[in-house]
């Protein structure tokens, strides 16, 4: 997923001196509240366009690029809206078309950039295909570069790493039924990154550690209920007076390279029944149940630091 600050290639390109952009997945697209990256956010409040940070809802002029075709003003008035909760005053931005942003414009893993003008108070932006992205900044551009080497590096799901989580389980019911705290002590989502791990080297593989309690946790917070659908029957655990549910990594672990942040959080850790848990590894058509999840867990996984398109996560399933 593209995301950066200009670099010279694209100041240059736009006669800008200072900008950056990121990618719009198609399920922005679908809400009309597009989510701006620190990197953006940091670039728009030190150039002072997103100067009243404190309000709730600024409108925002910009200067429609006249790198850009499609529009038919050259100017576009846009709300920023500051969203809750505080700390991390995260912001949103808002394309719709009445607006005067064009349909064809919004579209899933096209490129939209907010850039500054010397001597010029009232900020552009733009939106472009990714090729036409790909073409501004040439070859050159660093953040492509891994971007399209993250694609191909994607660890798809496996069988066998539903064996590897089998053996988890184990640790798992063991852990449950020695320690009542783990049950019952208080738990919220933390609301930020975790540091990920180094992983192990096994052989010729990297393996990166589940932690027991993080999935014991993320079970709880969802009482032991499947979360494709509360009503699925599962059974009495032998070792607990609870229903058995499995721990599963939304975003499979084993792609943890691709990720800044660790995959191993309880935003990430969903619970569900061995049919539903059984139907993400060996099952085909996963699309709708992974939508329901993700469409659940996006803004904290966003808050923890993890983004991914819904596309993509439907890429690592198939
Ligand atoms: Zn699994
Ligand atoms: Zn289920």
């Amino acid at each position: 997923m593209p995301t950066g600050r200009f670099t010279h290639q694209h100041k240059e390109y736009f006669n800008a001196i200072d900008g950056a952009y990121t990618s719009m997945t198609a399920e922005e697209v679908r809400k009309g509240t597009f989510n701006v990256k620190g990197i953006i956010k940091e670039m728009a409040v030190e150039n002072g366009i997103a100067s009243a940070l404190d309000r709730n809802v600024e409108a925002c002029e910009f200067n429609i690029s006249d790198k850009v075709t499609g529009f038919k003003e050259n100017r576009i008035t846009l709300i920023f809206k500051l969203s809750k909760p505080e700390p991390r005053l995260e912001m949103s931005i808002y394309f719709n078309l009445s607006a005067g942003v064009p349909a064809d414009k919004l579209t899933g893993g096209n490129v939209w950039f907010i850039y500054i003008k010397a001597n010029d108070t009232t900020p552009w932006i733009g939106i472009m295909t990714r090729e036409e992205w790909f073409n501004v900044a040439g070859e050159a551009d660093s953040e492509f570069t891994v971007d399209l080497l993250s694609k191909v590096s994607k660890k798809k799901i496996t069988k066998e790493d539903l064996i590897d989580e089998k053996e988890f389980f184990i640790e798992i019911d063991d852990i449950i039924q020695g320690f009542d705290d783990y049950l019952t002590e208080p738990f919220e989502y933390s609301g930020k990154p975790k540091v990920k791990e180094e992983p192990r080297i096994i052989g010729t593989r990297k393996a990166y550690k589940r932690d027991e309690k993080t999935s014991i946790r993320a079970l709880r917070k969802a009482v032991h209920k499947c979360e494709v659908d509360k009503t699925h029957k599962s059974f009495i655990r032998k070792s607990k007076n609870i229903p058995y549910m499995e721990p599963h990594h939304l975003i499979p672990i084993e792609n943890q390279d691709d990720f800044e942040n660790s995959l191993d959080v309880e935003e990430n850790i969903v619970s569900l029944c061995s049919n539903c848990h059984n139907h993400l590894h060996y099952g085909r058509d996963t699309d709708d149940v992974l939508e329901r999840l993700y469409n659940e867990r996006i803004k904290y996984l966003h808050a923890a630091g993890i983004d991914i398109s819904v596309d993509d996560l439907f890429d690592l399933y198939r």
